[in-house]
């Protein structure tokens, strides 16, 4: 049976992370998290850490060599993952170009791009309701959200693009409840 690898992907509060966890649950998958990983190194006062915190602090996207460098010493380090779930990533074309030559060079395609629709006006509103729990810096301030979704619409929703010219874009439904969102998942899985 092929590696089952995912590209979750939606605007910032689509809620890629919270139907991450059921997914991982549900197909044994490993969770790549740029974000995550960002903040771990923001976290550990590495020197990636200390610029990346600048731009995601003004919710502008960390380059492109540094989150595929990231992902890419993941990969290799779970080489007996029954497969990958991207999340937040990749966010740009030369990210997904990175990503599939990563991937196809081990037979190990892509297998969907599962995209998260939800509303901007519901998007700032979870985001904003986020931040005043989660302690996040990008989470807490509207115009910083507004940019982060801006640059999610110059950047990577092109990608929506991309992955159907491979055949692979799957658009669902990202307002309802929690059981109902990943339902739509399983479901477009197959
Ligand atoms: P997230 O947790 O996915 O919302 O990411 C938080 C912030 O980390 C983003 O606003 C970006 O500044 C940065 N970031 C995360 N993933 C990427 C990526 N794939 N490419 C560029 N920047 C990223």
């Amino acid at each position: 049976m092929s590696k089952l690898n995912l590209v979750l992907f939606g605007p910032p509060g689509a809620g890629k992370g919270t139907q991450s966890a059921f997914l991982i649950e549900r197909y044994g998958l490993v969770h790549l998290s740029t974000g995550d990983l960002l903040r771990a190194e923001i976290k550990a006062e590495t020197e990636l850490g200390l610029t990346a915190k600048e731009l995601m602090d003004r919710g502008d996207l960390v380059p492109d060599s540094v989150v595929i460098g990231m992902i890419r010493n993941k990969i290799d380090a779970h080489h007996e993952a029954k497969g990958f779930i991207f999340d937040g990533f990749p966010r740009t074309e030369a990210q997904a170009q990175a990503l599939d030559e990563m991937l196809n060079s081990k037979s190990e395609p892509i297998r969907a791009m599962l995209a998260l629709e939800v509303p901007e006006q519901e998007l700032v509103k979870r985001l904003l309701g986020r931040g005043a729990t989660s302690g996040r810096a990008d989470d807490s301030n509207e115009s910083i959200i507004r940019n982060r979704i801006r640059e999610y619409e110059s950047k990577t929703a092109p990608l929506k693009h991309y992955y159907s010219a491979q055949g692979k874009f799957k658009g669902i439904d990202g307002v309802g409840t929690l059981p109902e969102i990943t339902e739509r998942l399983v479901k477009a899985i197959g």
